[in-house]
């Protein structure tokens, strides 16, 4: 061990993490709340292979309809609802993700709202994750709204499902949601090796054509290279991983959030 790695989890046969249990055989349902048609692919595609790969059954669920994501006069904005939507599909089955859902809120007019967060609320009820992926709305400088409100919503909805007030139409099935992974994160704490997956997931990011998937594929790969010389892995996914504490609060703080 080296001085600097004091105190932080020892590195893994799948990276170093803050919390083993993403692994482990209690965890069986995984959901992403994302914003758009490429931001779960591209921040973690390589982790939800992984897990696809050992049974675990993951869930996409995308807020906006990612209309902006097509600048072109030519082609209306149901046509470019439509060939995203289609390439997500595409690119999650690759990551042996079939179950994919979509909210088709309008592109960048998300809003945090009571009715979006009791509307989450009732799909993590009927899903039942373990685990939920979603972005780090804390993190500095994020102008994208869609990511920000998708961060604080998804927080607030896992957060909260397990409580009987919340949402009462659907609470005869009240769900405990056991951690949040948070990805982009602004003060990572855990890293995936993403070595065996890295080609399955620059193939689902191919996918996304119309976000020109092939060249943000070599960029992706040079992020997820420098993310892995951070834990000696030729590639590695980070993410911010809060746990529950007490009482039912996310707890993010236990570990000094960086290498
Ligand atoms: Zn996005």
């Amino acid at each position: 061990m080296m001085e600097g790695d004091v105190g932080k989890p020892p590195i893994s046969k799948y990276g170093r993490m803050r919390s083993p249990i993403l692994f482990e055989e209690q965890v069986e349902s995984i959901l992403t709340i994302q914003a758009h048609q490429d931001d779960t692919d591209i921040a973690c595609g390589g982790t939800i292979a992984k897990l696809t790969r050992m049974g675990k059954k993951v869930t996409y669920l995308l807020l906006t309809d990612g209309r902006h994501g097509v600048c072109d006069p030519e082609i209306p904005a149901a046509q470019a609802i439509k060939m995203r939507n289609e390439e997500q599909k595409r690119a999650a089955k690759i990551l042996g993700v079939n179950d994919v859902k979509f909210l088709d809120y309008h592109d960048q007019q998300l809003d945090s709202s009571l009715e979006l967060r009791r509307r989450l609320i009732g799909i993590i009820r009927d899903i039942k994750p373990d685990i939920v992926f979603t972005f780090d709305p804390w993190r500095p400088y994020e102008g994208n709204r869609d990511h920000r409100h998708t961060g604080f919503m998804a927080l607030e909805a896992a957060g909260f499902a397990y409580d009987m007030y919340e949402c009462p139409e659907k609470n005869a099935d009240l769900q405990m949601v056991l951690e949040m992974y948070l990805f982009q994160p602004f003060l990572p704490d855990t890293w995936i090796d993403i070595t065996d997956t890295i080609d399955v997931k620059l193939e689902a990011i191919r996918q996304h054509e119309t976000q020109l998937g092939d060249k943000i594929a070599e960029i992706i790969k040079e992020k997820n290279a420098r993310d892995g010389r951070k834990i000696k892995k030729p590639y590695a996914e980070e993410f911010k991983v809060l746990r529950r504490g007490f009482p039912w609060v996310w707890d993010g703080l236990e570990m000094e959030s960086s290498l």
